[in-house]
């Protein structure tokens, strides 16, 4: 051979190796992944802007600190705020949000999962279905309440609790959390159906195969079946609020969330699409209880921690969404002279839920001295100890102390719960000292916010309103709605 052939078949050799040991590099370095394997989506339910800021300040009066503490997902680079109106009411509720964060439809209230006309809308999780994601939500209410329901019912009656079931039973959503199965007697009835209790509904969920169960460990170790873990089986009863926990709570809507991404880490290869929802955070302001608001906000952002922590080991692959259906209670933080008094709202320690359970007690017992009230409000809101009452506020809260004997009854509707007069008026006079005002018991129709991290976080800077969030996240995941 002459030394020129053998020069050209030598280069060859070492050509084609080169190429052989390249296809090998990208063989073991992965490329870009082309999707976000792991979706997580977080909707603070009823929580806006002043929600988020006013917890921010409470924190920072709380541990003294001299610069403010940020909530971790405010620091998210990413942010944006979109609009909410329903396709029949600039306010929204939260079925008709529900299904817009869900769907990237609007709708009208009270709908879930379908149009103003009644035809079932395609939702997220159906998309995270046929893109291969297992599914799992998580809320800290009853598993068919509006906003999980929204990812896989469909109904023009957001109080149509067994249809949500019967739907929840058919659908894909391999995962599910909550406090308990919202029953057939709780909130308006629809004549539809038959009163049905949250044992029934569980043992309906339990017929269908599905692992019903109360007990947190064995649901995140669950294996080759659906899970749903509620915190009580057998009535129609939520967890309590942050604030009023005695410490020993195991069902809280962080453990349930630690053990939904246990369950959906083991059990989806492929990836999954995850919606967090903290829904008591809207029950909370619908009572306009600022502090039990904050609480409930902090959770929820230790929840989005397991999601930072979570991506922190999946980097480049998650996508961690924040955001809320609407704005609860019309909250204004600094009414008087340019104040904010957080260091008033220390001496919080029950919701007004809480103390409305214990003033109803004490007048069962039969206690009719006022001192013994005073004493409870003082105990549980701070109120003359830490927190001035002037002498008009006093005689009001006085007069709804006669009227608790007097009239037995009217109570402050704030939707989910009713307050004795004496406890709105006690938790308005708190508020108020610490100049955070509400102007309204249900929603209002203010912009809410929108904090994105990870997979894709820049196309969410288009978005200007809350459907165009969910059409986002499905064509991230390689879907459409
Ligand atoms: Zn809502």
């Amino acid at each position: 051979m002459k030394k020129q052939t053998r020069l050209v078949i030598g280069l060859a050799i070492a050509i084609i190796s080169l190429c052989i040991s390249i296809l090998r590099i990208t063989d073991v370095i992965p490329a870009s992944p082309k999707k976000p394997k792991y979706v997580f989506y977080f909707i603070g339910d009823g929580m806006s802007f002043n929600h988020i800021l006013g917890t921010e300040h409470y924190n920072t009066e709380k541990a003294g600190a001299s610069k403010t503490l940020r909530l971790n997902f405010t620091q998210f680079n990413t942010r944006n705020f979109v609009t909410n109106y329903s396709a029949s009411n600039l306010v929204t509720d939260s079925a008709a949000a529900g299904t817009a964060l869900a769907s990237g439809k609007k709708t009208g209230n009270a709908h879930i999962g379908v149009d103003m006309e009644g035809n079932e809308l395609h939702t997220l999780a159906d998309v995270a279905s046929e893109q291969g994601y297992k599914v799992g939500l998580v809320t800290n209410v009853g598993i068919n309440h509006a906003t999980p329901s929204c990812f896989y019912g469909h109904t023009s009656d957001r109080f149509g609790f067994p249809k949500l079931v019967d739907d929840y039973i058919a659908s894909d959503v391999a995962f599910i959390a909550g406090s308990t199965i919202m029953d057939m007697k709780s909130g308006p009835q629809d004549p539809k159906y038959k009163p049905i209790t949250t044992a029934e509904l569980a043992e309906r969920i339990r017929n269908a195969g599905i692992e019903l169960t109360l007990d947190i460990e064995q649901a995140a170790k669950c294996s080759g079946k659906r899970v749903a873990l509620v915190a009580n089986d057998k009535e129609n009863k939520h967890v309590p609020y942050v604030i009023d926990r005695k410490g020993d709570e195991q069902h809280t809507l962080l453990n349930h969330s630690k053990a939904a991404i246990e369950y959906l880490t083991r059990e989806a290869e492929d990836g999954f699409f995850l919606m967090i929802e903290g829904g008591k955070l809207d029950y909370a302001a619908h009572e306009q209880d600022a502090v039990a608001t904050f609480c409930e906000v902090n959770e929820f952002a230790e929840c989005v921690q397991l999601a930072l922590e979570f991506a922190k080991q999946h980097p480049k692959e998650t996508l961690i969404v924040v955001t809320s259906d609407h704005e609860t209670g019309g909250m204004s933080l600094g009414w008087d002279h340019y104040e904010i008094r957080m260091n008033l709202l220390m001496a919080q320690r029950a919701s007004a839920i809480q103390m409305t359970k214990t003033i109803q007690q004490m007048r069962a017992e039969g206690k009719r001295n006022w001192n013994d009230y005073k004493q409870a409000l003082s105990d549980g809101f701070g109120l003359w100890s830490l927190v001035p009452v002037s002498a008009e506020d006093e005689a009001v809260l006085r007069h709804d102390f006669y009227d608790i004997f007097l009239k037995y009854g009217p109570m402050v509707d704030g939707l989910y719960n009713k307050s004795e007069f004496l406890v709105y008026d006690a938790i308005r006079i708190l508020n108020k000292a610490a100049s955070i005002d509400w102007t309204s018991l249900y929603h209002t129709g203010m912009y809410t916010p929108l904090f994105v991290k990870g997979f894709g976080e820049e196309k969410f800077l288009e978005c200007r309103d809350q459907t165009d969030i969910p059409h986002t996240i499905a064509s991230l995941m390689g879907g459409k709605l």
